[in-house]
């Protein structure tokens, strides 16, 4: 089925890099991509250093150029995300520098408009339009969670005790949570599919109206947790959850699948000697998250026997859809700004280990 289109990748990890365009308003500078090609060959030049080892060639399962729309990345995405209605654990995750793009990947400029639309949107729309389409034979069902990972502390997004207060303890709404959560199966966490973050609130879904509501939620929620610090979006690991449950009428047998879509903190080098207290207590946790991510995929790329999952609070979240049977996609983001050069390098280097 599906699955034979995403097999043949190494390891089940794909890689795919995006190159975001210069910005409206920003003076036309220097670019430090020097070569985009068709089968995901990159090549990243740089200006102030001569001679021959000023290039440098990356290699990727494909590169997506400035011009490439949220369709066409979503379009080459879709069979892995179908893939978590036939059983499969799927996480995709973006990674770069602060301003690279991440969450234009993730989740889009805006939401108001269908066209901007990130991948979380996107799949979770495709998710409900093959649902249907599977009525007559399969019933599925489908639980989101959404947290924020910041500084090793994993917050709810969702929580009715959150800032945004939308439902009364024991409104109808919540013994229907409730209630969803048993058919569904996903509230018992002594399952081995269990739910990998149990304290956080799990929400049916029923529709992508559904979705965007409570991604809104999410939104603000992590707006209002933001601090007299800087931005913290931009600091913080945010993970969307989509757990699906199908059901085949004919045989009543039941299987799983779930979707982590997660937006990294930004991984732009924090300069030691200027960074202190918070500043430097949130640039150690983020560098530590994501060296363990690194690690772990790393470690499943070369086969290796032993995956050190528990080597920070992210791998611990995304452990189901990281190895054996789960497929990982990871998003390359990059500022193609000369002045980013050396940060592309070092996101290049991160990707270079793990494909
Ligand atoms: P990050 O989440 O990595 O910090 P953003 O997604 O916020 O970065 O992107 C930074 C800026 O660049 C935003 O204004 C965003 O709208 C814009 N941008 C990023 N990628 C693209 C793209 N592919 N096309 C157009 N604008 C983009
Ligand atoms: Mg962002």
């Amino acid at each position: 089925r599906l699955y034979n289109e995403v097999q043949d990748l190494k390891g089940n990890i794909r890689v795919y890099c995006r190159i975001r365009p210069f910005l409206t308003g920003q003076n036309k500078k220097q670019t430090t991509i020097e070569y985009m090609g068709e089968n995901g060959e990159l090549v990243v030049v740089n200006p102030v250093k001569q001679g021959k080892d000023n290039h440098r060639l990356f290699k990727f399962n494909k590169v997506f150029g400035p011009e490439v729309t949220q369709e066409e990345v979503f379009l080459d995405t879709q069979p892995l995300i179908r893939s978590v209605l036939d059983g499969y654990n799927v996480c995709i995750f973006a990674y770069g520098q602060t301003g690279s793009g991440k969450t234009y990947t993730m989740s889009g400029p805006s939401v108001s408009s269908r066209e901007d639309w990130g991948v979380n949107y996107r799949a979770l729309n495709d998710l409900f339009q093959i649902s249907q389409n599977r009525r007559n034979s399969i019933l599925y069902e489908v639980g989101v969670q959404m947290v924020e990972i910041y500084n090793e502390q994993v917050r709810d997004l969702l929580s009715s005790d959150g800032p945004q207060k939308r439902y009364p303890l024991f409104s109808f709404y919540w013994i229907s949570v409730f209630f969803d959560l048993h058919t569904l199966g996903i509230w018992s966490t002594t399952q081995p599919n269990g739910l990998a973050v149990p304290e956080a609130s799990m929400h049916p879904v029923k529709s992508t109206a559904d979705v965007l509501e409570l991604m809104n939620i999410g939104l603000m929620n992590r707006a209002v947790g933001a601090t007299a610090l800087n931005e913290r979006s931009s600091r913080s690991h945010s993970v969307l959850t989509v757990h699906v449950r199908g059901t085949e009428l004919k045989s009543g047998a039941a299987f799983r699948g779930s979707l982590h879509l997660v937006d990294l903190a930004g991984s732009e080098r924090v300069d030691r000697s200027e960074a202190t207290g918070d500043r430097l207590r949130e640039a150690q946790h983020i560098n530590k998250s994501l060296s363990a991510l690194g690690d772990v995929i790393f470690a499943l790329a070369q086969k290796s026997p032993h995956v050190p999952y528990r080597n920070s609070k992210l791998t611990q979240v995304l452990q189901s859809s990281l190895g054996g049977q789960a497929k990982t996609l990871m998003f390359v983001q990059l500022n193609p700004d000369v002045d980013s050069h050396s940060e592309t390098i070092s996101t290049l280097k991160f990707a270079e280990r793990v494909s």
